[in-house]
């Protein structure tokens, strides 16, 4: 069987009930489109009745391939997984949840034949979603791109087609802290974006909690930006030039006032707290970026693969994915 056209993919976590529906949606596109077509589903280590699910419909149809993580490991990995596993002239990237509509597949592709490397989906619209989650998703966007020096558009998502150019580029940036649409801005090529409405998620709660989104945020900006480490100069430069004008006038104060003029030490007591405050507050950003260092020089795989089902030996990569890992692994036919 010859390679197929487009590859799509989507992260499975505790999806049960949308992959029925996610699959009919994206095979009645698919079937307007024309093109030959595979649908690579990672389940990033589901509790429920995915696996099963997504088993039933790879048994069904041999364009439908599996890839099971032997853990959950995030969404962001199993997207690498999928890529790294997908053998399309195209990828798109897809969520599990019905909240990327697959019709819009159509355009994507569209885009992609008329000459454009990357076709990202835009958000107009988010519905169903909280005040809070739309909020924070709007200045997040707004925050890295006045912190990082590339410039990911604003209201995307990974919702998104890829050309196998880009895909190769990718698959060759071996960071474990993946922000995945930063990483395709990066990589640049001819780029352009098509306009949608976010539907409500069709079936189950999002999994991406505050404390996932938080560090997904961090990954996002210590990947792409030192500005956090470098606003520490300013700061420390303030508070410095702020000093050295008090002491001439805590100086004066002191010989035309006597010793008591500032009362008690409440004074004292403020600044320190302050400074604590500040010196804590840059340790733990620096931390952040020592923890993501100490994550890469690690090299541990970045994912773990404990079963696949549908792909050909021809695209059957690595089951683990680790550039220090080559060597143990068999070599390409
Ligand atoms: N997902 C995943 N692993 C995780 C969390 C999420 O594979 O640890 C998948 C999830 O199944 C879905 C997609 O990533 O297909 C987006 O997740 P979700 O809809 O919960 O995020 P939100 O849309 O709320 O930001
Ligand atoms: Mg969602």
């Amino acid at each position: 069987m010859s390679n197929p056209v487009i590859s799509i993919i989507a992260p499975i976590y505790n999806e049960e009930g949308n992959i029925a529906l996610l699959y009919e949606r994206i095979t009645a596109v698919m079937e307007q489109t024309g093109e030959t077509w595979e649908f690579i589903m990672v389940n990033d280590g589901s509790s429920d009745n995915s696996p099963a699910l997504m088993e039933e419909l790879a048994a069904r149809a041999s364009h439908v391939k599996t890839i099971h993580f032997a853990r959950n490991f995030g969404h962001q990995i199993a997207v690498t997984a999928g890529i790294d596993h997908a053998a399309g002239d195209a990828v798109i990237l897809i969520d599990a949840d019905l909240q990327d509509p697959p019709e819009l597949i159509h355009e994507l592709i569209e885009r992609w034949r008329a000459g454009y490397q990357v076709v990202y989906a835009v958000r107009r619209e988010r519905k169903g979603e909280t005040f809070f989650k739309r909020f924070s998703a709007k200045a997040f966007y707004r925050i890295i791109n006045r912190m990082t020096e590339i410039d990911i558009p604003l209201d995307t998502g990974d919702f998104r087609l890829m050309d196998r150019q880009v895909v190769d580029v990718l698959k060759k940036m071996p960071e474990h802290n993946r922000f995945i649409r930063g990483m395709t801005s990066w990589i640049g090529f001819k780029q352009t974006g098509v306009y949608y409405e976010r539907d409500p998620r069709h079936w189950g709660e999002t999994k991406y909690p505050i404390s996932k989104m938080l560090r997904f945020g961090l990954d996002a900006i210590t990947s792409f930006s030192y500005f956090p480490l470098q606003i520490m100069i300013y700061v420390s430069l303030g508070l410095g030039f702020l000093a050295i004008i008090l002491i001439p006038v805590v100086a004066v104060l002191r010989i035309t006032q006597g010793p008591d003029f500032f009362g008690g030490q409440a004074t004292t007591i403020v600044l320190l707290l302050l400074m604590s405050s500040f010196q804590l507050f840059f340790l733990f950003l620096m931390g952040q970026y020592v923890a993501r260092i100490y994550d890469e020089v690690r090299r541990r795989p970045m994912y773990i693969v404990a079963s696949t089902t549908g792909f050909n030996e021809n695209n059957k990569t690595s089951d683990v994915r680790s550039d220090s890992a080559e060597s143990i692994l068999e070599p390409e036919a």
